[in-house]
């Protein structure tokens, strides 16, 4: 029965495309560059499609300037899923190296132009559109639909989907589908943790004539250390039987995609860079103080904490004072289990689709996705993408990517919901 249902809905989507395809291109047109960082357009832009879908939502702020929209479609019984999206997009930066004004919402022949369209307006505007075909058809729902749609993704997400979770708004959900960039032929099911530290040097200052003899110098002190750190690369993750399979392929993912030599080794291992470095004052001064500040990437298996003791222990074998350190840790490791019902059911639907094998795959990266874990939520990540303009210039999404993941998406909630 909701193979036929499948059908009705993706003929559905075959004729409404352009309908699909003008809303990706209304979002784009609004900017919601984060930061700076204004939503409230957005907003009432996505309220008013929503009024016009019958479709029941609350605008609920978590501060001031960050309006989140909570919208529910469907009944309490039977399951939860949430379908989470972000309306911030990351600034234009230099409009010089832009091939195309990046809010004109341009539509092509295959794509739509503009910042914001792989991250993540597309994915946005297919889970939008998904439900309100579902609102549209009275489609009997086992259970409900739950959007969080959110305002600052882009810069952490303490006053969007963090913050909904923490305050309530989780419905103990079933399932959770982020509709970020992923590629078409993978569901992302993990993702590797992150913190960034910020090391302080002091030294003493002297004459650099002399430097070698008297006075401390900051600077090497801080190299000495630096030079440790970057062997934490060699900290590997660990994985249990049901992740080997996933671990393999995502490694083949990640070298087909990055195409650098050793490169797999990212999503198995610690990735460390240091980002910034400041200090000293003049050539023939010996430095009193230099800081630098470290991006460290962990994988499954490894804790924040396994960190931090390492790090502590390579101070100790240096022997070194008169540092400080300060660590900030954005999140841990984190993962849903591939036989999870919502990872078969979207890669089931992606490969129905089209037509071609989908894996689920660990990234590299971080997204919102991680909340939803953390509260025990099974939490996928998929949405149309063309990764090349994402956080950078001449960001583009295909047409046929975002008409296809509308579909998977109502596939996987045709599943779940068991609408027949
Ligand atoms: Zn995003």
């Amino acid at each position: 029965m909701s193979e036929m249902m499948k059908d009705k809905f993706w003929s559905i989507i075959d004729n409404r495309k352009d309908e699909l395809i003008k809303l990706v291109s209304d979002l784009i047109k609004i900017p919601s560059e984060n930061p700076t960082g204004n939503v409230e357009e957005i907003t009432k832009f996505i309220s008013g499609y929503l009024n016009e879908s019958k479709i029941q939502y609350d605008i609920i702020r978590s501060k001031e300037e960050f309006p989140n929209i909570v919208a529910k479609l469907g009944n309490d019984n039977g399951k939860t899923i949430i379908l989470n999206g972000h309306a911030d997009v990351v600034p234009v930066g230099d409009l010089n190296k832009w091939n195309f004004e990046p809010f004109s919402g341009e539509i092509t022949d295959t794509q739509i132009l503009g910042r914001g369209t792989s991250d993540m307006k597309a994915g946005l505007a297919g889970i939008i559109f998904a439900t309100r075909i579902l609102a549209e058809e009275n489609a009997k729902l086992n259970g409900k639909i739950i959007l969080h749609i959110v305002p600052d993704e882009e810069t952490g997400g303490d006053f969007g989907t963090k913050w909904l979770l923490d305050n309530g708004y989780s419905y103990d959900a079933d399932a959770c589908l982020v509709a970020e960039p992923t590629s078409n032929s993978n569901v992302e099911v993990g993702q590797k943790g992150s913190t960034w530290f910020k090391i302080k040097s002091y030294g003493k200052s002297a004459h650099g004539s002399i430097g070698n003899y008297v006075g401390e110098n900051a600077i090497t002190k801080l190299m000495k250390i630096l030079s440790e750190i970057e062997k934490f690369t060699e900290i590997k993750g660990i994985y249990d039987e049901n992740q080997q399979k996933v671990l393999a392929d995502s490694k083949t993912i990640a070298k087909r995609a990055l195409k650098a030599e050793g490169v797999e080794n990212v999503i198995d291992h610690v990735a460390v860079n240091i980002g910034t470095i400041t200090g000293g004052i003049k050539t023939n001064m010996v430095p009193d103080y230099c800081e630098a500040t470290i991006d460290i990437r962990i994988p499954i298996g490894v804790s924040g904490s396994d960190i931090e003791k390492k790090f502590n222990e390579i101070i100790e074998k240096l022997n070194i004072e008169n540092i400080e350190y300060e660590f900030n840790w954005n999140s841990e490791a984190n993962y849903t289990d591939v036989d999870n019902d919502i990872v078969r059911a979207a890669v089931n639907n992606a490969e129905n689709v089209w037509g071609s094998e989908v894996l689920p795959a660990y990234q590299w990266a971080s997204s919102d996705a991680r909340y939803y874990r953390y509260n025990n939520i099974p939490t996928i990540q998929y949405g149309p993408a063309n990764t090349e303009g994402i956080h950078s210039y001449n960001e583009n999404v295909d047409i046929e990517d975002v008409v296809n993941s509308t579909k998977i998406y109502l596939g996987i909630l045709t599943d779940l919901l068991e609408i027949e």
